[in-house]
């Protein structure tokens, strides 16, 4: 039987992204979208600035958007979808969790609370383990588990192919794409022609963001991995590509060709709508040039490479499509998961 969803902040460009991978979808199905209170009543194609290239789903687009209220949602949706900014999803998160609703959420509060499952499911998949806890602590009727920030996870899955090296050091810079400022986030006189080189908050939750990621879960509790990370992070004016640029420092050596090896054994999380490629590596001289519209796994993998020695480690590119891999596909693959393993 298919399972009836929700998405809070659907009028985003997180939101969007969800609109379109959800309407695709074989086993979940949108039964209801909502946004602000200035975007509530209004029939979704009239409230949103619809910026994804397909057209507005036509099921959702004469949808009328309901308010972020847990009282305005059907009770038969068994799987919200959350895309709000962290400001609102702090109260109206826990809101829906104590109506019984259970979430897949986007939004950066709570990613580090100790008994908040962070997922990304090729990587920590176990992790979600925490839910029981979570249960037991919170008192909740539903459920929540968050995808990391849309920089950490195109880093992280190659990162997470080397740990068996014993990573010591990583530095990672980025090239990140506008969407990944929100719909309206940066404005067209800071960007064109220009290089933003700093995003408030960014290289906090790459730092943080990995180390719990590549934690380990010992049934009760994760413990993040102890691993030295530093992170600069810039804007550039792409629509949705994600490019990393990775230095990694391991205890054992480490090669570019054992590297590359090991990023392409990453396995599939075997979801629904996750990739069977998670990473394709494209070797140097790179041809072909991996390019964002024909990205991995029509943007659920991730490119990397070339992969390339440095005097202190490896260095290598990692580049992702922004709402895809690292937002809206995210969370689609946090959903799939709760379901797959029996919390909804
Ligand atoms: P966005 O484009 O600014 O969209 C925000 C959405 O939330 C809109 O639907 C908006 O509705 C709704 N909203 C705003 N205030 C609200 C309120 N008080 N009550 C109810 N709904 C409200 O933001 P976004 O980029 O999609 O990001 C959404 C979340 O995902 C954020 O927490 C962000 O940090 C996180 N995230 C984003 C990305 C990305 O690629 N953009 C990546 C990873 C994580 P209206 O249209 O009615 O204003």
């Amino acid at each position: 039987m298919n399972v009836r969803v929700g998405i809070l902040g659907a009028t985003g460009a997180v939101g969007q992204r969800l609109v379109q991978l959800l309407s695709d979808h074989d086993t979940f199905d949108i039964a209801a979208v909502a946004a602000s209170e200035a975007s509530a009543g209004r029939r979704y194609e009239r409230a949103v600035n619809w910026q994804v290239s397909t057209t507005i789903p036509a099921a959702v687009a004469t949808r009328e958007v309901i308010p972020a209220r847990p009282e305005a949602f059907p009770e038969d949706i068994a799987l919200v979808f959350s895309a709000l900014p962290s400001g609102v999803a702090e109260t109206v998160e826990p809101a829906f969790l104590k109506a019984g609703y259970s979430i897949s959420s986007n939004a950066s509060n709570a990613r580090l609370a100790e008994d908040i499952p962070l997922v990304i499911p090729e990587v920590n998949r176990d992790h979600i383990g925490l839910l029981d806890r979570q249960r037991d602590e919170r008192g909740w009727d539903g459920v929540m588990v968050k995808n990391p920030n849309c920089s950490t996870i195109t880093a992280v899955p190659p990162l997470a192919a080397l740990t068996d090296y014993g990573l010591q050091r990583l530095h990672v810079a980025t090239l990140q794409a506008v969407s990944g400022a929100g719909y309206g986030g940066v404005t067209s006189t800071e960007i064109l022609d220009n290089v933003l080189p700093y995003i408030d908050g960014e290289g906090e939750k790459i730092e943080t963001e990995s180390r719990k990621l590549l934690g380990s879960f010992n049934g009760a509790a994760v413990t993040d991995h102890e691993v030295t990370v530093s992170a600069s992070t810039n804007r550039v004016a792409t629509q949705d590509g994600h490019l990393e640029n990775i230095w990694v420092e391991t205890a054992k050596p480490l090669t570019p060709a054992a590297a590359e090896t090991a990023f392409e054994e990453i396995e599939s999380a075997a979801l629904p709508s996750a990739p069977n490629e998670v990473i394709r590596v494209f070797e140097d001289p790179m041809r072909p040039q991996p390019r964002l519209d024909r990205n991995v796994a029509d943007g659920h993998g991730i490119a990397v490479g070339p992969v390339s020695e440095t005097p202190w480690g490896i260095q290598f590119d990692s580049l992702a499509h922004n709402t895809i891999r690292g937002a809206a596909g995210a969370s689609l693959l946090n959903g799939e998961l709760l379901l797959e393993d029996g919390y909804l």
